[in-house]
Order: C-alpha cells, then structure tokens, then sequence
C-alpha cells in the first residue's frame, strides 16, 4: 500500500494539518508541529494533541503515513558550540512534540559545516547529535533528508548518509527520507525510467532501503547537479514524471510516507490523483 500526501498547513493548530491533507485526498501527511522558523514554542496542549488523533483516526491517517519535518533553523553539525546545543536542545523538544502526537518518525536536513570542520567532523557531530536525541526521547526515529548539497549542507551524497546511519548507536531508530529534487540536484539522475532505477540501486548499495522511511515526490525547476534546490511541480520540471511511475511501480516504496512540497498546493489533489494512476497501471501490469 501506499501512503501519498503532501507537506500540509497545520497553522490554527496541529489538529487542522489531518483535515487539511483528507480535502486533498491523501492518506499521508507531512506537517510542521510548530512555527519552523522560530527556536521556541509554546508546548502542545492536550486539546490540540487529543484533536489531533480524533482528527487522524476520523480521515483515516495512521501514525506511519505521517512524517513531520523538524525547524529550518537546527544545525546538528553546527561547528560552534553555544549553536550546536541551542540545536542538539531544539531537535529533543521536536522529538518530544513527535511522540506526544504518537507519531513515529521525525524528518530533518542534517547539517552544515559553515566551512569551519571538515566533513568528516560534521558528519560526526551529527550522528552524536542524533544519538544525543535518542538517549533523551524514547521510540521516535531519526529520519535524515538528502539535501540538494546548497552552500555547506551535507546530507547529499548517498555516502554522507551512510557515514551518518554507521555512526548512530541505535540503527533501528535512524532512517532516510530522500527528496527526488535535492538528489537530482545533487547530481543523482532521475530523468528516465533506467536512471531513476539506477539511482535507487545505488541507494541501495550505498545506504539500504531498510533505512528508507519517507520520500518527499517534488520535481526540479534547477538543472541537473545544480545544488541548488528549487521544487517544482510534478512533470513541469527538469525530472519529468518517468521517476514517480518508477516509484509509485516499486513496491520499495510502500508503506512509507510519500510527501509532495511541490509549489502549487493548488493542484496537489491532481498530483495525488495522477501518482494513483501510475500505481493502478503497475497493477494492471502485474495482473496482465
Ligand atoms: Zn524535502
Ligand atoms: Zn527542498
């Protein structure tokens, strides 16, 4: 089965993000659990949380189907200490607001070494941070964002991840979200069917689908090995829509929360409807 939503406002309360993703058909969501943009939040009040589940079990989401994205400002590779902390602190109450909501998994972009630690020291800073996270807060899975490899983020290379996942204590609480526009802006080709098929096949070889927890399904405005990460929506970028059949055929790819941050919220019911469409014809295959 597969799980297909979009990244959904949840602004009036974490609540209204499942009523939102229902109008658009979905049976996946992602969300922010509060303002990404700002270090503090008032914590989760126990109207909202209860609201919340009634809202998912009422449209049909289950826990699995949801993969909230932690703030923009956390650094878990920050090289300077005071921001390292503020971030290592701000990543554990992500956490905590996840399990709160009973969700399983929470979705971050690893980090950046500002061009002041080498790689390999950020990569480690983060894999502290992450098991740093996993001795404060029980039960919820660290899931890491490929990045699109802007400026001084890691996180781009199949090869960072797996540097990462090697030296997290807990392998069974670390995963991987990959975003179809950072890895083809990082330079992973996604253009065709045999492309995206031999990009998922270095995945595999290089970090596992074991470790594969969600998927954020955007195409790219930037070119190939751009790194520079613009979405696009689906089939109007320079992806095309060969690597979402791939997907949406790959049964890999079930079971995970398959988000789209496509720019035109507007036709993300229509996006929805044609994924389901792809996945029908693979079955039709199948059966044929
Ligand atoms: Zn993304
Ligand atoms: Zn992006």
């Amino acid at each position: 089965m597969k799980f297909i939503g979009a990244h959904v406002s949840a602004s009036g309360g974490v609540e209204n993000a499942p009523v939102n993703a229902a109008a658009i058909g979905a049976n996946a969501f992602a969300l922010f659990t509060k303002n990404q943009r700002q270090w503090q939040a008032k914590p989760l009040e126990t109207k909202n949380v209860s609201a919340f589940k009634a809202n998912c079990q009422k449209h049909g989401f289950v826990p699995e189907a949801v993969l909230p994205h932690d703030s923009y400002l956390i650094n878990l590779g920050a090289p300077e200490e005071e921001k390292l902390e503020k971030s290592r602190a701000a990543f554990i109450d992500e956490m905590e607001r996840c399990q709160t909501l009973g969700l399983p998994l929470l979705n971050f972009h690893p980090g950046s070494h500002l061009k002041k630690i080498s790689e390999e020291a950020c990569l480690l800073l983060i894999a502290e941070s992450i098991n740093l996270a996993h001795q404060a807060v029980p039960e919820v899975v660290a899931v890491i964002e490929n990045t699109a490899g802007q400026g001084t983020n890691l996180g781009w290379s199949f090869e960072q991840l797996a540097a990462i996942i090697s030296q997290v204590e807990d392998k069974s609480r670390v995963g991987v979200c990959i975003d179809t526009c950072h890895a083809f802006a990082a330079g992973y080709d996604l253009r065709t069917h045999s492309a995206a098929e031999a990009t998922f096949a270095e995945f595999d070889n290089t970090v596992g689908f074991q470790y594969l927890r969600g998927m954020h399904l955007n195409d790219s405005k930037t070119p190939f090995g751009s790194r520079v990460d613009r979405h696009q929506a689906l089939g109007e970028g320079e992806i095309g829509l060969p690597c979402f059949e791939v997907i949406m055929q790959d049964n890999r790819f079930n079971g995970i929360p398959l988000i789209l941050e496509t720019i035109k919220p507007e036709v993300w019911a229509d996006e929805i409807r044609l994924l389901r469409q792809f996945e029908v014809t693979a079955s039709e295959r199948v059966s044929a």
